[in-house]
């Protein structure tokens, strides 16, 4: 009976010491910056794959912001669209809020996290400031509470609890801005719908601002757009893979 408590505590320690090492090995090869380097195939997850919800800001009668000859709603969706193939390539499941020119209630594209027992929520917009302004760079918003739906949906979960939006947020805007080397705006609690109704961890990204004439011309450019896509995958995929690690084994583990 003495060997009891330290077979338990191997088994801890094996299972955190593999946590950590995928948790480890994941930061290294998501954080590496070269251009050149794709993102983490398929593997980690087999056929347990996250789904994660993309949803292309605005869309049919509601165009969104328009400046320097960018219409937000086509933009979001492009950029959507590369985010949903850079995921792909990641092994993670994608459901678009849409794919076409079309308009969604603020609501239905929330509800879609729920409908189909997302992981993770990104939505994609593009930031406007008066005319003439400077203002450029990408920010991150999170919300701090989540609606009464999302908060039911989400105790009913399995280890999804509210806290994990600004961690998202933090991983997201990090991730992005090493990618695009686009100013740091940080990331910001506001109470969108979209984000605060989405019954999983959801972000909305604010991809670069359309008034500003020099980020107005990078936006422009697809390869630009590329690197947008391919920084919020790769802080989407990061922030999945650090909760597939599953935190509270590690800490069970440690004492
Ligand atoms: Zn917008």
């Amino acid at each position: 009976m003495k060997f009891r408590p330290f077979i338990a505590l191997s088994l801890q320690t094996v299972v955190a010491f593999l946590a950590l090492g995928g948790s480890a090995y994941s930061l290294v090869w998501l954080e590496g910056r070269r251009e050149a380097e794709p993102l983490p195939r398929a593997g980690f997850w087999n056929e347990t794959a996250p789904i994660v919800v993309v949803d292309a800001g605005h869309g049919g009668h509601d165009g969104g912001a328009v400046a320097n000859g960018v219409i937000e709603k086509n933009m979001s969706l492009d950029i959507a669209n590369r985010l949903k193939k850079e995921l792909e390539a990641a092994g993670v499941r994608v459901v678009m809020t849409r794919s076409g020119d079309r308009f969604l209630t603020l609501d239905e594209r929330a509800a879609m996290a729920g409908t189909h027992e997302a992981a993770a929520f990104v939505s994609v917009h593009l930031n406007t400031d008066g005319e003439g302004s400077g203002a450029e760079g990408i920010e991150t918003y999170f919300a701090e509470s989540k609606g009464l739906a999302a908060r039911q949906l989400v105790s009913a979960g399995e280890g999804r609890t509210e806290g994990d939006g600004a961690e998202f947020a933090r991983t997201v805007q990090r991730l992005v801005c090493g990618a695009t080397q686009a100013e740091n705006r940080g990331i910001k609690a506001r109470e969108y719908a979209v984000v605060a109704r989405a019954a999983c961890p959801a972000v909305l990204v604010e991809c670069g601002f359309i008034t500003s004439a020099s980020e107005s011309v990078r936006l422009k450019q697809a390869g630009y757009r590329d690197k947008v896509a391919d920084g919020i995958a790769r802080g989407v995929v990061l922030f999945l893979q650090s909760r597939a690690a599953r935190p509270g084994v590690i800490a069970a583990a440690a004492k």
